[in-house]
């Protein structure tokens, strides 16, 4: 059984897949307890589901591209069997992974969007490092959510060191909600000269940063 918060259809808000429709499929729980969090309310809660009655409602809403997202999803381990019969299903499978649990096992057609936490977030120490050596070029993306100026000094070290503009199919760079002056962020990035992606959150700009199921 997985313990799901919500499945609902909506617009994919980020990565390079930003303005799909998509199904989403939010896992309950999360080791992690990243300051700026907007997630809170999967902490805790949920429903117990069966694998096929996930998939069930998936089916019912008819989109092909499906995120299996949290809380952090990969924390539960059905979720991996989960991915895997989206995948023999025929579905197009993201992952939107926060970068504790280790993404070994999970099916190879699925396609990782992996967070790297930075320092603002309180939770940089537990990065699985392992997991960026894993990204692949043509399908995985790998997001840096920037709280500060530091967290971006920081994003910048790490995808030099890992050498993610290869590594990766794209480098996302998000600001935290109300954290960060966005035209400071696009500065930083556009004087970088680094091949990245600044990524607003479509869906909080469309809904509202507070609404659920969206
Ligand atoms: S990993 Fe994601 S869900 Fe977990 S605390 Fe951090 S932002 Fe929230």
């Amino acid at each position: 059984m997985l313990r799901v918060t919500e499945i609902f259809r909506s617009i994919q808000g980020e990565s390079t897949h930003a303005g799909r429709p998509c199904t989403f499929v939010r896992l309950t729980g999360c080791p992690m307890r990243c300051v700026w969090c907007d997630s809170e309310y999967t902490f805790t809660g949920g429903e117990h589901m069966s694998i096929e009655a996930v998939m069930a409602q998936v089916h019912a809403f008819g989109c092909n591209l499906v995120e299996v997202t949290g809380g952090e999803p990969l924390a539960q381990k059905e979720a991996f069997e989960l991915i895997e019969r989206l995948c023999n299903e025929g579905f197009e499978v993201l992952i939107e992974t926060g970068g504790y649990v280790s993404t070994a096992g999970l099916d190879a057609r699925a396609k990782v969007i992996l967070d790297v936490k930075c320092p603002a977030s309180g939770e940089e120490p537990r990065n699985d490092w392992s997991n960026l050596e894993r990204l692949r070029a043509d399908r995985d993306e790998v997001k840096f959510v920037i709280a500060d100026e530091a967290d971006w000094h920081y994003a910048k070290s790490v995808i030099e060191k890992y050498d993610l503009q290869t590594r990766a199919h794209a480098v996302l760079i998000s600001p935290a909600w109300g954290q960060i002056d966005l035209q400071h962020l696009a500065n930083w990035i556009a004087a970088s000269g680094l091949n990245v992606r600044m990524q607003l959150q479509l869906h909080k700009y469309i809904w509202g940063p507070e609404v659920k199921g969206v």
